[in-house]
């Protein structure tokens, strides 16, 4: 800024490069989808894949409701997994909402409370969450509304539906819905923050050396060189990576694994947990799996 307020010409120069930049970014995201998704988590990118995958309307509006679960149950994952490596008293709470299948409205008023308590929502990685989800005076974004509220409502009384309706019905709902949660899923860091997972561990003097896969897009790519990093994460951990030495273990929340079902590895959020096994759900493949916990 100047002295009187107005922009200087590089300032209004590097904002029309930026509305540039973003116009051709939606662009090529139009044209073609896995370019789109490339930078989004694997747990995410998987679900909007199979949007655009599917033909019938009313298969494209239920893929895009688990779409929407699947953007809660991540920003919740982080959540969780913050509160948790930090130990502060809302990491029991966490543990007992998993004892049995907790619902997603459970799951959101858990994810609610951490962002209401100022230490919690500053603890990275779930700074990220709270920069997607809360303004900085701590009102709710219109993304927080939208997630919290009107798509809580509509998955509620649509999931509910015992009978099918017609296909226009589903259209106008998919129309109405689509474009907000794409354009969330696209644009925000929280989902463009490298998920990695970790398939060896050594020491670097004082630090550890992880070898990686990303886990972004709909493929996952081995990272030719190691993460250094002072943080100890165990091995076949799926982690938040900061692109630089912070990495947060997802622990149980979001899990990369074999899955017998489908004969492939693929990522899985927790159903829930007993004290030595853990229920894992996918959304792109409709399926659960019980595997020991680690
Ligand atoms: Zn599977």
């Amino acid at each position: 800024m100047t002295a009187d307020g107005g922009d200087t010409l590089l300032q209004d120069f590097e904002r029309r490069l930026l509305a540039l930049e973003q116009a051709f970014e939606k662009l090529r995201a139009a044209i073609d989808p896995a370019f789109a998704v490339a930078n989004v988590a694997a747990p995410i990118a998987a679900s909007l894949l199979k949007v655009d995958g599917q033909h019938a309307f009313s298969a494209k509006f239920f893929a895009l409701l688990d779409l929407g679960e699947a953007v809660l149950k991540y920003s919740a994952a982080i959540g969780f997994a913050s509160v948790m490596q930090a130990n502060t008293p809302q990491s029991s709470d966490i543990v007992e909402l998993f004892r049995r299948p907790p619902s997603l409205g459970k799951i959101v008023e858990r994810l609610r409370k951490i962002l209401d308590d100022s230490s919690s929502r500053a603890l990275w990685p779930m700074t990220l969450v709270t920069d997607a989800l809360r303004r900085a005076n701590g009102k709710q974004t219109s993304a927080a509304r939208y997630l919290f509220e009107e798509f809580i409502a509509i998955r509620n009384s649509e999931r509910g539906h015992g009978t099918h309706q017609p296909e226009g019905y589903y259209e106008e709902l998919y129309l109405k819905n689509r474009y907000i949660l794409e354009d969330f899923v696209l644009s925000s860091d929280l989902l463009s923050t490298t998920l990695v997972y970790i398939h060896s561990v050594d020491h670097y003097g004082e630090q550890y050396s992880y070898k990686v896969t990303r886990l972004m897009g709909a493929v996952p790519i081995d990272i030719p060189d190691p993460i250094i990093s002072p943080t100890k994460v165990r091995m076949h951990s799926t982690c938040v990576w900061d692109g630089a030495a912070r990495l947060l273990a997802l622990a149980e929340f979001v899990v990369y694994r074999f899955c017998k079902q489908c004969c492939s590895e693929h990522t899985f959020f927790a159903d829930h947990m007993t004290p030595d096994r853990v229920f894992l759900q996918s959304y792109p493949g409709s399926h659960r799996i019980e595997v020991e916990r680690r």
